[in-house]
């Protein structure tokens, strides 16, 4: 089958061999795959990963142990753990030790033609969802567990940091709940577009200035950036609470007093849950389809990295 392949840092098409699915997994034939930022990133090293990427997919049984499952369309979570240890034991096979990460650690990803993934990870996708809606599950889930983490209260004013399709995302999810009060910080106001359907959100684009000074009361750091991380700490209030999101590459020198001085509660925050991403999809609070700036063949991907860093493009896809 063709692949994208990278080692040491180089990705290239490759023909490979067809997955085989182990005994609790099915095979997968890839409908569609979205490229995000994590993989960008792992092109540039991070994770050390060498393998197939890509992590966010829409695809097809084609085998199964379980004949209910032959022929669906699916999506994936994308921790597999080892299905003994205490926090797989516990719903926290995110967490496992030693788990494998569809993409990003010890397993091939979905910049493929096929892929298997155990059967417990898949969700069969409604029918009244697109491909192009729940080629999105992944990282709408990861934006919805934020909700899941952290009380926000309803008085708190929230800052969202990062107008890429992460930070769209995660203002989609808050605004579909519509007792929070929250601002969305970046630089592309033709953006707002993306979120036509709520008043409250601003896009702010200078938000270097000093002017939102300890302001917030909880601030989601989206942007992907070390910068955003320093003017995150800068927006909060004291005792506030910082919710990191970005992952990035290259290791950071910060300075981290503020967060003492300043008594701020930090949470980390990575998967999150597919069933309510779905729901989301399915009763249209959402439509982050029109995200997809670009769609291309496993052939044309080298067009679709260069397309993906491009500035103003949001989400490209790539359909084997
Ligand atoms: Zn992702
Ligand atoms: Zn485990």
């Amino acid at each position: 089958m063709r692949a994208l392949v990278l080692s040491d840092g180089k990705l290239r098409l490759a023909n490979i061999d067809k997955p085989i699915p182990a005994q609790n997994e099915c095979l997968i034939k890839i409908l569609c795959a979205g490229i995000c930022n994590t993989d960008i990133e792992l092109l540039r090293g991070y994770m050390g990963f060498n393998g197939v990427p890509g992590h966010e997919f829409v695809g097809q049984i084609i085998t199964s142990s379980d004949p209910k499952l032959m022929g669906k369309r699916v999506v994936g979570e994308i921790n597999i753990g080892c299905g003994a240890c205490s926090w797989c034991r516990s719903g926290n096979k995110e967490h496992c030790p030693a788990r494998s990460v569809l993409g990003i650690l010890n397993k091939n990803g979905v910049f493929a033609e096929y892929i298997t993934l155990p059967a417990e990870n898949l969700h069969v996708v409604p029918e009244s969802i697109s491909n192009e809606q729940a080629v999105f599950t992944e990282p709408l889930a990861a934006a919805i567990r934020i909700v899941q983490q952290v009380h926000l209260n309803p008085e708190d004013k929230i800052a969202i940091i990062g107008d890429g399709k992460l930070g769209l995302l995660i203002a989609q999810v808050l605004q579909s709940n519509t007792i929070f009060d929250f601002t969305l910080f970046g630089r592309h106001p033709e953006r707002t577009d993306q979120l036509k359907s709520c008043s409250a959100i601003k896009i702010v684009t200078n938000y270097e200035s000093n002017r939102y000074h300890a302001k917030f009361d909880a601030v989601i750091e989206a942007s992907g950036t070390q910068d955003g991380f320093l003017q995150a700490i800068n927006m909060l209030k004291p005792l506030g609470h910082l919710i990191l999101k970005s992952t990035v590459a290259e290791g950071s020198q910060l300075n981290l007093a503020p967060i003492v001085i300043n008594e701020l509660t930090v949470t980390g925050s990575r998967c999150g849950p597919f069933a309510p991403a779905l729901r989301m999809l399915e009763n249209g609070s959402i439509h982050p389809e029109n995200m997809i700036s670009a769609a291309y063949s496993l052939d044309n991907w080298e067009e679709a990295f260069k397309t993906a860093l491009k500035k103003g493009v949001l989400k490209v896809v790539l359909t084997p």
